[in-house]
């Protein structure tokens, strides 16, 4: 293992689960590292600080969004919540509690390891410079957005959701945090807010608005921005 390998922390108290992703993660040059449950993955956090956590939300001590309201409360690192399939609603909760994003169970091996790649992902670029997405350029210094070259125009919503979207691109966003930051956290119960005017972007912007490749939803949770 070297210094500069990512560093994975797996909170999972399912051992056949654990060890699966264990074995996945070796050969794809992780370092990891596994804890059996709450008590013992806070233990964990508060040694080596991992680059990454996947957290289960059904441990058999903790409940998995308890554990990640404790981290959050003093780190900002990338979690990536696995659930069960009777667990849909703790995954909205996880979510919005600051989970970047989410498996349900069983998943592929390609799609965990795509999710990782994309949380790892620093926060580097300049959230000012132009972005294409497609035919679609946007240009946050300007507040231009172009399609094929031409201007499209937004309506001051439209475009606060777009940015929003665009600074979690490929990452997933639940309504409860496009509304907190789009139309203020008096109107996080509003989902039909974010319904319309995501209805009314897609028109704008993708090819087939019935069908988009760009905005993506993800059902019962929120949406996902794709870079094409
Ligand atoms: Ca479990």
């Amino acid at each position: 293992m070297t210094a500069n390998q990512p560093h994975i922390l797996i909170i999972e108290d399912d051992a056949s689960m654990a060890r699966f992703l264990q074995t996945l993660l070796r050969s794809h040059q992780y370092g990891v590292e596994a804890a059996a449950g709450g008590a013992e993955g806070l233990r964990c956090l508060s040694g080596r600080t991992p680059d990454l956590v996947l957290l289960d939300l059904g441990l058999g001590d903790m409940d998995g969004v308890a554990l990640l309201r404790e981290l959050r409360a003093w780190s900002a690192m990338p979690v990536i919540v696995i659930s069960a399939r009777e667990r849909e609603a703790e995954k909205v909760e996880a979510l919005d509690a600051g989970a970047d994003d989410y498996l349900t169970k069983p998943f592929g091996a390609q799609e965990l390891l795509a999710r990782i790649r994309v949380a790892l992902r620093r926060p580097g670029r300049d959230a000012e410079l132009p972005l294409q997405l497609g035919d679609i350029t946007v240009d946050p210094a300007a507040r231009r957005v172009c399609k094929g070259g031409e201007p499209l125009h937004l309506t001051p919503t439209e475009y606060k959701l777009l940015l929003f979207l665009l600074r979690h691109a490929e990452k997933v966003v639940t309504h409860r945090q496009i509304l907190s930051a789009v139309w203020g956290p008096a109107h996080v119960e509003h989902h039909e807010y974010v319904r319309v005017h995501m209805s009314q972007l897609r028109q704008k912007l993708e090819a087939q608005p019935a069908h988009p490749r760009i905005l993506l939803t993800e059902p019962g949770i929120g949406y996902r921005l794709v870079v094409p």
